[in-house]
């Protein structure tokens, strides 16, 4: 499901939206043109159907699972595996005061074979992944397009790289280094 953060907090009777707009869902009445909060919750958008609802607010939806887009950064290599420490939930607009333990296997870097996890990410990368299962350790995918590295530093000079032939690029030590890049890799990139 495709779903979008509209508000982090809204409170009951609090307009999220017209009829115009979206579709009223689960949580939300209807009042004239209006759609508002029948709850304390997340106001959140279901983009394809174009429905809005408002999800109670739940310690456990601040728990990552299946199918949620999170940020992390890659704190040691493995063998065939990346640890990733998740700090950020991406969809749910949520940031973990204490990140948790994603790992990525290079099976799970590309739908074609990959032969080492080095060639897919490096110590210090921040990547954007989705996670692919439901409870801790949570199995991490970068293999969609938008997913991968978001930004990694040069290994001599710790300064962000570029991208420049589908490589990574250091100008100042003309290193290159290869990685599963994401379409939304940004030298600006702030976690
Ligand atoms: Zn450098």
């Amino acid at each position: 499901m495709n779903e979008k953060l509209l508000k982090d907090v809204v409170v009951p009777g609090e307009v999220i939206g017209v009829i115009e707009e979206f579709l009223a869902g689960e949580g939300t009445y209807v009042d004239g043109d209006k759609i508002r909060s029948l709850r304390i919750g997340r106001a959140i958008l279901d983009v394809d159907e174009r429905k809005v609802y408002v999800k109670p607010m739940i310690r456990e939806e601040l728990i990552p699972g299946r199918g949620d887009v999170v940020i992390g950064d890659v704190h040691s290599l493995k063998k065939d595996v990346a640890l990733v420490l998740i700090r950020k939930m991406e969809n749910k607009g949520v940031i973990f005061n204490v990140p948790f333990h994603g790992i990525l296997h290079v099976s799970q870097v590309s739908n074609r074979f990959t032969e080492s996890i080095l060639s897919a990410v490096r110590v210090m990368d921040i990547i954007r992944a989705r996670i692919i299962n439901n409870k801790p350790p949570f199995q991490l995918s970068i293999k969609e397009k938008d997913l991968g590295v978001l930004l990694a530093f040069c290994p001599q000079c710790h300064n962000a790289m570029v991208i420049k032939d589908r490589k990574l690029y250091c100008p100042a030590c003309k290193i290159r280094e290869e990685r599963k890049i994401s379409t939304k890799y940004s030298v600006n990139f702030k976690l």
